[in-house]
Parts: structure tokens; sequence; C-alpha cells
């Protein structure tokens, strides 16, 4: 995180963000009851079962709560800053 962040949705917070990490726990039901009859490690997971993908934490606009990618929130920042008069 050394890029700027101002967030996309109240366009005024530059300092105070939350930084949700995302752990993916991988786990195995069983189809009757939805019951977990074993968690998995992702190298343990069949071809059947995707492994996550997505982002490993979000950022939190500290003021309005909006969460979204960090990169959402280094864009508009970007953005705000090419918009700037010389
Ligand atoms: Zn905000």
């Amino acid at each position: 995180m050394t890029k700027p962040l101002l967030c996309p949705t109240c366009k005024s917070n530059r300092m105070r963000f939350t930084v949700i990490e995302q752990v993916p726990r991988y786990i195995r039901l069983d189809p009757q009851t939805g019951e977990v009859v074993q968690q998995l490690q992702s190298d343990e997971l069949d071809v059947f079962h995707q492994p996550y993908k997505g982002e490993s934490y979000m950022i939190q606009c500290g003021v309005c709560g909006t969460t979204e990618s960090e990169e959402r929130f280094v864009k508009m920042a970007q953005l705000m800053q090419s918009q700037r008069p010389i």
C-alpha cells in the first residue's frame, strides 16, 4: 500500500481506511445435513473444487463505509490527480 488512495464514493477520504483480509477456508459438507465434514488446504482440493482467485484483501473507506478492491481506490486517486489544474 504505497500508492495514494481516494474513496471512489465519498471522494473526500484519503486518510482513514480499514483493510479487510480475505482468508478462504475450503470445506466439504455433508450434502444431507450441511454439516462440515472436512476442512481442506488449497493444495488438497479436487478438480471439481475451484480455488479462490479473488482479492486477498479489500479496502473499506473509514468515512463512508464503501468496501472495494484497493485498485478502485488507487484509480480514483490517480483520476483526481490528473484532473488537477497545473
Ligand atoms: Zn468514502
